[in-house]
């Protein structure tokens, strides 16, 4: 038996963490040191949003490029992990809520490349995706996280990618600034992680005007969720980034366990 698995939630932000010298960057690679070498890792992105859930059973998944007007040397970086029938195989099996499709048109998009090219940068451990079902409530995107338990039993390592409070619309170019609602917002939400009082979490739309700026699409959010419904009772949970920058964009990692 190999030993439990760690689960992250990584608050991504810009595409531009992937190759900025920045201290989210720096965070990310520091994580992937700490971390046992995973056998496989199950991405849950919120750059994925299909009807029904699907997975990316592609042998070698494409890197993604899936967003406009950046640099260059972005566009230079891959990420050519192999992907992972068996992984695909068994997450097929296991969640019982849905009928999990194989799919082979994704890849790998900039929420999980961005996160993994600094974590996993030789790229040599097979990813598989889970896209965001967005026939879903929160409530049963929690419990697709909670039937995923038993991959941490089994050397997966599962990642999922988007950030805590995400509004582009009200996004600033000056990282330095953060808005009250946004900071708030994090804040509160960084308490229930802490306080395992994951219900006021997974019901986000009765949380009040600051919730409803801070998760206006929600596809950035509920990735938490997979992360919060991973987590057994009693285990450790911890931050790994909590900064809230560019007016808008809270960078709060999580890492239980
Ligand atoms: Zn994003």
């Amino acid at each position: 038996m190999s030993e439990k698995m760690p689960v992250l939630f990584v608050g991504h932000g810009s595409p531009m963490n992937a190759i900025e010298e920045n201290e989210f960057g720096r965070a990310w690679t520091d994580m992937g040191k700490q971390l046992p070498r995973p056998k496989a890792i199950l991405a849950v992105s919120a750059h994925w949003e299909t009807m029904g859930t699907k997975v990316t059973a592609m042998e070698k998944p494409k890197t993604i490029y899936d967003f406009y007007g950046f640099p260059k040397e972005l566009y230079e970086v891959t990420y050519p992990a192999p992907g992972s029938p068996d992984l695909v195989q068994t997450v097929r099996k296991i969640i019982k809520m849905s009928e999990v499709q194989p799919d082979l048109t994704w890849g790998l998009d900039h929420g999980t490349w961005s996160v993994l090219h600094r974590m996993f940068p030789a790229a040599d451990i097979p990813v598989v995706q889970l896209s965001l079902d967005r026939a879903k409530s929160p409530q049963q995107h929690y419990q697709l996280g909670q039937q995923l338990k038993e991959l941490r039993e089994e050397g997966v390592v599962i990642i999922s990618s988007g950030n805590i409070v995400h509004n582009l619309r009200m996004v600033v170019f000056d990282d330095k600034l953060k808005f009250e609602w946004a900071e708030s917002f994090d804040k509160k939400v960084s308490q229930w992680i802490l306080d395992d009082d994951h219900d006021p979490i997974i019901q986000f739309e009765k949380q009040g005007h600051d919730a409803q700026l801070a998760i206006n699409s929600a596809e950035h959010y509920l990735p938490l969720l997979y992360t919060l419904g991973l987590k057994d009772e009693g285990e450790p949970v911890s931050f790994f980034a909590d900064k809230v920058t560019y007016g808008s964009l809270s960078m709060r990692s999580v890492k239980v366990g």
